[in-house]
């Protein structure tokens, strides 16, 4: 559920019209609802947040610091995977307490950093990980707080490239190999075991894979509960999908009704890390037709958003519903809404049928608001878009548009040459 949909005939962004949002902040424009973040915070929070539960927003789908801070305020957790999004966490007012460190090639410096900064746990994902926590934590006169992540060997259905829970994938550990790696850890002088960690696959949109993971993980606590070894934490990664194409995903709510359930008198605390199910459908790419073009095989509408702005369409051949800002009654026709890239992957929506469109018209691509901007680059030397954030009928910029500037910043031409 979002907070984006026609009054009359003009789309709005809750109550203010994307006509007046690209006047005043120009395209391609990144626009979030508060409204829709929070909703979806909520509903986290009141599904998973009992007991203790931490929901750990993951910052790889949006960290923008605005948004971080709004969800801080809500009591979000962080999911991070590098030393970066650390850093971003903590500056919006992310307790580290309450945020969790993923991550397959962690580097001594970044656990030094995390150790420093007191994070709840490593999400560990290999015996080498594990020994040079070890080592970097007894630099530091301290023991380090681990999960383990398991790789439980679930097939997710979804994308190849954002399913993690397969015996092929390079996440975490194979789950059989999980009891021997928690013997070793308990030796290692300067490790605390406190969880154990999964995180299966993103755009997950079926309870079964969810069920199963769990179950194979419940097994394992039980064992290591036989052996000896209590943990505290369970953290159940991210995943939950959300509508791009018709999906129908379940809710953290029903999500909740169907895992929580199978831990019964565990003792367990809950961390859950959802990103996308957060962020995706709080946010739209809002681009403005430049140009449109008939060849004798394609119908092309020519925006002036591309696979720089929102890669997912590129990378993962993803749906992004296209819509006008101002309805229309043309007539539907197959075409390629395209950016200004030059690649031929550089497209938002390849041969689809969609309402004409003309040259200066407004489109909002739908559910972007996840592994949009996070991902964008400044590739062919184009500036980052703006943000705005819009709260019922105010707006606001959350990031200055990219400048030219910008772009050169950090480089150092000298007279070398
Ligand atoms: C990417 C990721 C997430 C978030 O996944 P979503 O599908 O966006 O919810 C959570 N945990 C880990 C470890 C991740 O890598």
């Amino acid at each position: 559920m979002h907070y984006f949909s026609y009054k009359g005939d003009d789309l709005h962004a809750e109550d203010v019209r994307f006509e007046e949002l690209g006047r005043e902040y120009g395209t391609p424009l990144y626009v979030y609802s508060k409204r829709t973040l929070l909703r979806h915070m909520r509903a986290y929070k009141k599904a998973f947040g009992g007991g203790g539960g931490i929901v750990s927003f993951a910052l790889k789908a949006n960290s923008n610091g605005a948004i971080l801070r709004l969800l801080a305020s809500e009591g979000a957790g962080a999911d991070v995977v590098s030393g970066g999004e650390l850093f971003r966490a903590l500056k919006a007012g992310i307790p580290a307490g309450k945020t969790v460190y993923a991550g397959v090639g962690k580097t001594a410096d970044e656990i030094s950093y995390a150790l420093k900064k007191n994070i709840l746990m490593f999400n560990v994902e290999s015996d080498e990980e594990l020994e040079k926590i070890n080592r970097v934590a007894g630099l530091a006169g301290r023991r380090a707080p681990v999960a383990l992540r398991v790789n439980p060997d679930i097939d997710p259905m979804t994308h190849p490239y954002i399913s993690t829970g397969l015996e092929k994938n390079k996440f975490g550990l194979p789950i059989k190999d999980a009891l021997e790696f928690y013997v070793r850890a308990l030796k290692m002088k300067n490790i605390e075991i406190i969880g154990v960690h999964e995180h299966i696959g993103s755009q997950l949109t079926e309870l079964a894979p969810f069920r199963e993971a769990l179950e194979k993980v419940l097994t394992l606590i039980d064992r290591l509960r036989d052996s000896g070894i209590k943990l505290k934490y369970l953290d159940l990664g991210g995943g939950l999908g959300i509508r791009y194409d018709g999906e129908k995903p379940p809710g953290p709510g029903t999500l909740a009704k169907n895992l929580l359930p199978l831990l019964k008198d565990r003792g367990l605390t809950v961390i859950v890390e959802p990103g996308r199910s957060i962020a995706g459908n709080a946010g739209v790419l809002l681009t403005r037709c430049l140009y449109t073009k008939k060849t004798a095989r394609k119908r092309f509408a020519i925006v002036d958003a591309g696979m720089n702005d929102l890669i997912r369409p590129a990378l993962y051949g993803s749906y992004h519903e296209i819509i006008p800002v101002r309805r229309n009654r043309r007539a539907r026709m197959k075409m390629d809404v395209v950016g200004p890239i030059c690649e031929s992957g550089d497209f938002l929506a390849a041969d689809r049928f969609m309402p004409g469109v003309k040259a200066g018209e407004l489109l909002c691509v739908l559910g972007a608001g996840a592994y949009g901007f996070s991902m964008s680059s400044n590739y062919n030397s184009r500036p980052h878009p703006a943000e705005v954030m819009v709260d019922g009928g105010r707006h606001w910029l959350i990031r200055k548009r990219g400048t030219y500037r910008d772009l050169i910043r950090s480089e150092l031409v000298g007279s070398e040459l």
